[in-house]
């Protein structure tokens, strides 16, 4: 029996250099550095995951470094942006923790009565800061001035909480709308060209729909690969499976990713959409500041090997690193 998915798993983009990604998502950003390992469709490519300290379901961004590749263009179908949800009140704090790195930073914009800060990341990628009210009580953040800022690690009233969500720039908006209804999503909100969809779950709920005009993306440094819905067991993948291959969906078998288990649709719109087993987090690193290679056992007989094919990666580089402007 299929359920409603809760909400979105992962979201995955292309970066260019894998270090630049390091000491933006766990360095500037302060996620935790979930596992450094390889693209299992291809070892000769790092696959990073950042997300809260088990790397749970629903917090989670990963990135497959392709430094020798163009710059990808944003455009249709794709993940137009990310949202990573951040306590009410932190905003402030954000903005000058980024322009301290020189990360240009626009807004606060406001949507659905939400308030959210755009930039970028070193590759290009847009990111996103939504102001979320999640109602655990907490306060919201309290400036501090300069040096301590810049001396301290992101407050616990500031930090990223998990994933908000994604915006989509679908080549057919009633198609990929028709796809999100099928995996549960719910149309709850329309402002502008944005139409608001949320899954019932209790984090990472948010895929805004773009009517928009944009040319054709192109796949490469700074674009999002695909994003990935949450789904309760292995399963369930099989019953998914078989629904998109009814519809004539290009839908892949079930694979083992080891973290978890999971299969890729492209749907109508043009949008790739994975859909990913719940686990209790993906997180396998545990010295997110002298990260090793993890490989799942099937590679392990190669380590060698691939070591050696790799670009060397270390942990974030201490901060401030606002005087490097190539990180921009
Ligand atoms: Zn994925």
């Amino acid at each position: 029996m299929l359920t409603d998915t809760p909400g979105l798993h992962h979201v995955t983009g292309i970066v260019g250099d894998g270090q630049a990604a390091i000491d933006f998502y766990a360095g500037v950003l302060g996620l935790d550095l979930s596992a450094l390992t390889v693209n299992f469709e291809d070892v000769l490519q790092h696959h990073l995951y950042f997300g809260d300290e088990r790397g749970s379901p629903g917090t989670v961004y990963t990135c497959f470094p392709d430094p020798h590749a163009d710059p990808g263009r944003i455009g249709t179908p794709q993940v137009a942006s990310v949202a990573f949800a951040v306590p009410d009140g932190s905003l402030e704090y954000w903005r000058a923790r980024l322009e301290s790195f020189d990360v240009a930073v626009e807004g606060p914009s406001e949507r659905f009565g939400e308030q959210a800060l755009e930039f970028r990341d070193p590759s290009g990628t847009r990111l996103e800061l939504v102001a979320a009210s999640d109602g655990d009580g907490r306060e919201a953040a309290e400036p501090t001035d300069e040096s301590s800022r810049l001396e301290a690690t992101i407050p616990d009233a500031a930090s990223i909480r998990e994933l908000h969500g994604v915006s989509l720039l679908s080549a057919n908006p009633y198609a990929t709308a028709g796809t999100l209804e099928t995996l549960g999503f719910d149309a709850v909100g329309e402002e502008g060209d944005r139409v608001r969809y949320r899954a019932s779950g209790s984090r990472a709920t948010v895929v805004d729909v773009l009517a928009r005009d944009a040319p054709f993306g192109r796949e490469g440094p700074g674009t999002i690969h695909h994003v990935a819905v949450r789904v309760p067991d292995e399963e369930q993948l099989h019953e998914w499976r078989e629904l998109f291959a009814d519809r004539n969906h290009d839908v892949s078998r079930v694979k083992d990713r080891h973290l978890f288990h999971s299969l890729y649709v492209r749907e109508p719109g043009g949008i790739l959409f994975e859909l990913a087993t719940e686990t209790d987090g993906v997180a396998v690193e545990d010295s997110p500041s002298e990260p090793s290679l993890y490989l799942p056992e099937w590679f392990e007989p190669d380590r060698e090997l691939i070591e050696s094919q790799l670009p060397e990666l270390t942990g974030p580089k201490p901060e401030p690193n606002g005087s490097d402007s190539n990180n921009r």
